[in-house]
């Protein structure tokens, strides 16, 4: 008789520990072989995205290898683009181009999410996410150009606008940004004969809330608060942007800013890819049963990001979308499943949280572990002894806290690579995960991908002398 197949579609925090939990139930592992349909073939632990882009972790250490850590399961290098219940395949794209397909008996969807829009005028053209590694490293490429070239500029005019970042959203991730771009340009320009000698690099975090971290705990709010602005962040609440140009941006104010930098961090939505399978929505999220099953739908299963799981602690609501979260629902989803061949028990998905960490650079932190807050360097010691715990993988483990260790002896390599370009990773993105591979013609595709969840932002299409017609005034990463 054929083993039976469970496909998970998406290697992220809930995919990786149900693939995991799945393949070290033995008896499961004789049951059903265990197919992961990811488009890289890394596991990606993105709350040290931020120390990425600031040059503090090389991107590897933040990539874990998805064959090294999970022997058992079968690796298939893809974007799922179709899923079809009644025949109850998935249809992919290779990495090449090629295309593939294949049964399930089981199938857990955990997709994760991407960046989120609003329309607000050229912000689509003129900012840039922080959801992928890729745009980790254009952002820290970015940064590190726009020092050269203020420093090298004689127009102060232009030398300010350079110097000038713009972080749009105070969540953790747009707040861990801004807190380390600071210290990076700050360093950068400190070192330099003649930035040295002017005004130090000016960031703004905006946010249209009343606090930054709105989402936490408003004692993490007001300690990551002190260090930013202490630090020189000009910290902006209940602002936002109206307008962005090749320029720089308009805030809600009036306020014109010069600046070639806008990152952009309001937030999430889940991956288009559930919106197109055809099963209840809730705000984009596919709706599950405690139990991650789709109503309707046994056998199918959904947990993390993409997943509007019920939150039993908090009748009434969702499950937040945080790694915490769909790090457990990943493991229940393992649990569920093999109960669903015979083996143990189902349980409903119940998870309180544990706090929140908020790395803010340096040795300081924001921190509120099992409800105690905490700041300074109790804080950062508490948050980086997490996230060593958390990031799987020993060598990973061994290498960031290697890199941790070099970060606090010896300057950062403020050197730029330029591997990848502003037109390689627009906003509007399906696939925050791949860049954009260089095509005029049939419109920009993620490299390393057949398919085509990726939409160009604003019809962002690269010319064919190798420049983008969107491209910043006077920025030269494209
Ligand atoms: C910069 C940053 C910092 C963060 N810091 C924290 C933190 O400190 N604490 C915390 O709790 N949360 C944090 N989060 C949020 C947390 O990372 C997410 O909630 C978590 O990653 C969600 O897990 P997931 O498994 O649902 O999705 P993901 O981890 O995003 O994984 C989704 C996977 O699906 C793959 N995929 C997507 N579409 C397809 C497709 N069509 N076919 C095949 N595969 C596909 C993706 O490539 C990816 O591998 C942070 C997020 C960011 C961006």
């Amino acid at each position: 008789m054929s083993r039976s197949r469970i496909v998970i579609v998406g290697a992220g925090f809930a995919g990786f520990q149900a693939a995991r939990g799945l393949t070290r139930h033995r008896a499961m592992r004789e049951e059903a072989e265990v197919v992961l349909i990811n488009p890289t073939d890394y596991f990606l632990y993105l709350p040290l995205l931020p120390q990425v882009a600031a040059g503090i972790l090389e991107p590897r250490r933040v990539a874990v290898s998805l064959q090294g850590a999970l022997p058992g399961v079968r690796l298939v290098l893809g974007e799922v683009d179709h899923i079809d219940p009644q025949r109850r395949t998935v249809s992919f794209a290779g990495p090449e181009g090629d295309r593939g397909s294949m049964s399930y008996d089981r199938l857990l969807l955990t997709v994760g999410s991407v960046n989120k829009l609003l329309p607000i005028p050229g912000v689509a053209e003129h900012a840039h996410g922080f959801r992928g590694l890729p745009e980790a490293l254009y952002l820290r490429d970015h940064m590190t150009r726009q020092m050269e070239l203020a420093g090298g500029t004689d127009d102060p005019r232009e030398c300010q606008a350079r110097c000038t970042f713009v972080v749009v959203g105070a969540g953790y991730t747009g707040t861990e940004v801004a807190a380390q771009g600071k210290l990076y340009t700050d360093a950068m320009a400190g070192k330099h004969p003649v930035l040295r000698h002017r005004d130090r690099p000016r960031w703004l975090l905006l946010d249209i809330a009343d606090r930054v971290l709105p989402e936490l705990d408003p004692r993490l709010s007001r300690t990551a608060d002190r260090v930013l602005r202490a630090r020189g962040v000009e910290v902006r609440t209940g602002h936002s942007i109206k307008e962005a140009t090749q320029e720089g941006v308009v805030l809600d104010t009036g306020e014109s800013v010069p600046s070639r930098s806008l990152i952009w961090c309001v937030g999430v939505r889940p991956d288009p890819l559930v919106a197109a399978v055809g099963m209840p929505l809730e705000r984009g999220r596919l709706v599950v049963g405690p139990d991650l099953v789709v109503p309707g739908h046994p056998g199918v299963y959904a947990a993390g990001d993409a997943a509007a799981v019920p939150d039993l602690t908090r009748p009434g609501s969702y499950t937040p979308m945080t790694a915490q979260h769909a790090a457990r629902q990943g493991k229940v989803a393992a649990r569920n499943i093999a109960a669903s061949y015979g083996y143990g028990e189902a349980r409903p998905y119940r998870h309180h949280d544990l706090g929140f960490l908020v790395d803010l650079g340096g040795v300081k932190a924001a921190a509120n572990p099992l409800g105690v807050p905490l700041s300074g360097p109790t804080a950062g010691a508490v948050t980086r002894g997490y996230h060593l715990w958390a990031l799987p993988g020993a060598h990973n483990r061994t290498k960031v806290a290697a890199d941790w260790l070099l970060d606090a002896v010896l300057p950062r390599q403020a050197v730029q690579l330029g591997l990848v370009r502003s037109w390689a990773v627009p906003l509007d993105t399906a696939a925050p995960e791949l860049p954009v591979r260089p095509s005029a013609a049939a419109g920009a595709r993620p490299v390393g991908a057949g398919g085509g969840r990726h939409r160009e932002a604003g019809g962002r299409q690269r010319r064919d002398d190798g420049t983008d017609p969107h491209h910043r005034k006077g920025d030269q990463s494209s």
